[in-house]
């Protein structure tokens, strides 16, 4: 029986990596000049450290999550998303004390027991920033700024774009708001749906971000955080619109994005795309002044984004791969042709030797005739055959063949290397 892969969590095959590592590539980039390093956590961590920083209620850590336990029962998770972890790590290796704002980037899988659909899968891969260390509203701004800047270097136009913002707020104004809310749904219990009901209860900003067309309806004119703000956030946000404006950075304010993840405070913002239908967010992100705290640190500040590579692909897939791409994929410049299993051993030898020397350079393992093997040379896009004959090998040469003008010379075999480098 053939054994498939599990359901949302698709191979990426060899004609769609060369346009994921140049999407790779690019999001590196602009975090290096921003200023961001790499560091790569575990995919695997322990289940709590999901609950407790994500938030139990959420549907991530509540409906998404896969949690198993080990061989010692101990509950461990497959990271459902990396903000989290790089906190953990943060506090574990004591990088606070370092001073300053760290300022870390990741790239890797994420696992999501999602509804799997277009630009929705249950593994999947995001690239992220996290900068903790400052309340800053200027650092929020470059944070934004540099989602839109990835999106630029990717060639995505901007008037296909847009960022979604608001604030909502610190912990001391979420007690109001969250009986403004509660006060504003209770009327509508008996037509919220099942899961809205539990979050009535245990945290209504979760209906905000419900899909369900009839909570979206009663949510509609539900209040909004920015009005319970108090005098320190509003001052906050009215900072980094300012330093928005100040950048050029357009912005929509939607007063119902909360988004999924209970250790938000302040900031929160999503970029999204206008081509990509209802899973429309390219990367999502916000300020988590708490979430050190909550995770046994001293009290640090932090603000951060991640994003799905898929929906980039996805974005970008519309439009002819760029040329970049092509860079990535190494089709053989030279494919050799041992006429007889007699040369099969010289053929691996100067193989070996081109590879080495930085020449991409291949034969056939298929066992296939000398005329197949000549066809798939001439398919595999390379410039130059290389003919293994006794005769030839006997006095120590090769017969290179040029594949497009079909010129024909004998070259020594210690002279390969040169004479294939100086045809470029
Ligand atoms: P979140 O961690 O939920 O804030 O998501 C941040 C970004 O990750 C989203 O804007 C999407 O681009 C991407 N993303 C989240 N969940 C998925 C998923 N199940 N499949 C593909 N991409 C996802």
């Amino acid at each position: 029986m053939r054994v498939e892969a599990v359901r949302g969590m698709p191979d990426i095959l060899p004609e769609e990596t060369p346009l994921w590592q140049y999407v790779e590539a690019e999001v590196r980039e602009a975090f290096a000049i921003y200023g961001y390093r790499e560091i790569r956590t575990p995919i695997v961590e322990r289940a709590e450290l999901f609950s407790r920083g994500v938030g139990e209620a959420t549907d991530i850590v509540h409906k998404e999550m896969y949690v198993f336990p080990d061989k010692k029962g101990q509950l461990l998770a497959l990271r459902p998303e990396a903000t989290a972890s790089v906190v953990r790590a943060y506090i574990e290796h004591g990088l606070h004390a370092r001073g300053g704002v760290a300022k870390l980037y990741y790239l890797g899988p994420m696992f999501r027991y999602e509804k799997p659909q277009k630009g929705r899968k249950r593994q999947f891969h995001q690239y992220g920033v996290e900068a903790i260390g400052s309340l800053d509203p200027a650092l929020d701004a470059e944070v934004i700024d540099l989602a839109w800047y990835i999106m630029e270097r990717l060639g995505l136009r901007r008037e296909g774009l847009f960022l979604r913002l608001n604030s909502i707020g610190c912990p001391e104004d979420r007690p109001r708001y969250r009986e403004a809310l509660r006060e504003h749904f209770v009327p509508h219990r008996e037509r919220l749906c099942p899961d809205c009901q539990r979050r009535l209860e245990e945290n209504p900003l979760r209906i905000l971000d419900c899909k369900v067309p009839t909570c979206q309806e009663i949510a509609r004119d539900a209040p909004r955080s920015v009005d319970y703000l108090c005098e320190g956030c509003r001052a906050h946000f009215r900072e980094l619109l300012g330093y928005l404006d100040a950048l050029g950075l357009a912005y929509e304010m939607d007063p119902k994005l909360v988004r999924g993840l209970d250790y938000y405070t302040r900031t929160v913002f999503e970029l999204a795309s206008r081509d990509l239908g209802a899973q429309d967010a390219l990367l999502g992100g916000g300020r988590y002044d708490g979430l050190v705290e909550a995770l046994g640190g001293p009290p640090t500040p932090g603000v951060g984004f991640a994003g799905g590579l898929e929906r980039l692909i996805l974005v970008l897939g519309v439009r002819e791969p760029p040329d970049k791409c092509f860079r990535l994929i190494h089709g053989p410049d030279v494919y050799l042709l041992p006429v007889g299993e007699g040369e099969k051993i010289e053929a691996l030898r100067i193989l070996a030797q081109l590879r080495r020397a930085g020449i991409p350079s291949d034969m056939d393992y298929a066992g296939r005739s000398l005329r197949k093997r000549l066809q798939a040379a001439a398919r595999s896009g390379a410039r130059c055959a290389l003919f293994l004959g006794e005769e030839e090998l006997s006095r120590g040469e090769v017969k290179a063949r040029d594949l497009a003008s079909g010129e024909e010379e004998y070259v020594p075999v210690g002279e390969l290397v040169d004479y294939l480098k100086r045809r470029g």
